[in-house]
């Protein structure tokens, strides 16, 4: 049964896989993420009547189908305007992309098209922009957080920051070992950016609100260069992308029993080879036709 949670007057949140914010903006409210599918967008939308709270906007985060895939029900049926960071937005009204990026640019096979990485498309009526901005009559700042996806965006309000997928929790970590990151240089900027905040909330998306935000700001700094360093630990040898995927989910402990799984990692191994490679610290050899990376 999911429920409203008031962190202040104006700003709430509904626990859940994905937390979603709830804000009082003028007559309406505004959602922050809309969750999985159907039955997400359902379960808000039963809070919202029950609390006497009508739907007037939604701003997504980014375009991974847990944030956006109850957009579709709530567009449809409360007439909800979709705001969304450029970039995101393409694949939230596309969202075909994300399981065409995972595989590589080609058609996704069917493994790939389920709704953990295949969402309805949604509209999206305004592109989120840096800055201040006003939902009926309420301001917001709108930051930009990329690095776990290409151009995610958090929003802070009333001195509480939603700050989407910057942070996982200990137990996530623990449990998936390699996090989903798209560009790892910028995941860092964003990661030392957000350690330097310092405002009364925090509520990530995948993890119970905090009010300090350093502790898990720190645990996943260690993670990204935990894997830097076992990435490059790996490449004393030429290695393909796949071989270097492979021995690090071995030292890792980690069974990847999923295709989509797989898939999920591998681009992420892939950000974090390409951030080596423009660091210098990793190089590209080609020979008899096979791709290896290799330490510098
Ligand atoms: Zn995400």
């Amino acid at each position: 049964m999911m429920e409203l949670k008031h962190l202040t007057e104006d700003v709430a949140y509904i626990p859940g896989a994905v937390n979603i914010g709830v804000i009082k903006t003028g007559d309406t409210v505004t959602l922050i993420d809309t969750g999985l599918d159907k039955d997400s967008g359902r379960g808000v939308r039963k809070i919202l009547e029950a609390e006497g709270l009508k739907l007037g906007h939604i701003v997504n985060t980014h375009s991974h189908a847990d944030h956006f895939g109850g957009n579709d029900y709530l567009v449809r049926n409360l007439g909800a305007q979709v705001y969304a960071p450029p970039i995101e937005s393409g694949i939230i009204q596309n969202p075909l992309l994300e399981p065409v990026y995972l595989f590589h640019g080609a058609t996704p096979i069917k493994d790939l098209r389920n709704k953990f990485v295949l969402a309805k498309p949604s509209p999206v009526h305004h592109l989120l922009e840096p800055g201040v901005t006003s939902i009926e009559g309420k301001t917001m700042q709108i930051i930009p957080l990329p690095g776990h996806s290409f151009n995610q965006m958090g929003v802070l309000v009333d001195d509480i920051m939603f700050c989407a997928d910057t942070v996982f929790s200990e137990r996530v970590i623990e449990k998936y070992r390699i996090p989903v990151v798209q560009d790892v240089g910028k995941h860092l900027e964003t990661l030392e950016k957000l350690r330097e905040t310092n405002h009364s909330w925090y509520v990530p998306s995948h993890t119970k609100p905090t009010e300090d935000i350093i502790e898990l700001v720190d645990r996943n700094l260690e993670t990204v260069n935990a894997i830097l360093e076992d990435v490059q630990g790996i490449l004393d040898e030429p290695k393909s992308s796949e071989e270097v995927q492979t021995e690090l989910c071995i030292s890792y402990g980690l069974d990847l029993g999923v295709v989509q799984q797989y898939y999920l990692i591998h681009t992420t191994v892939m950000a974090y080879l390409g951030y080596l490679y423009e660091e210098g610290k990793v190089k590209i050899e080609l020979k008899n036709n096979k791709l290896s990376w290799v330490l510098v």
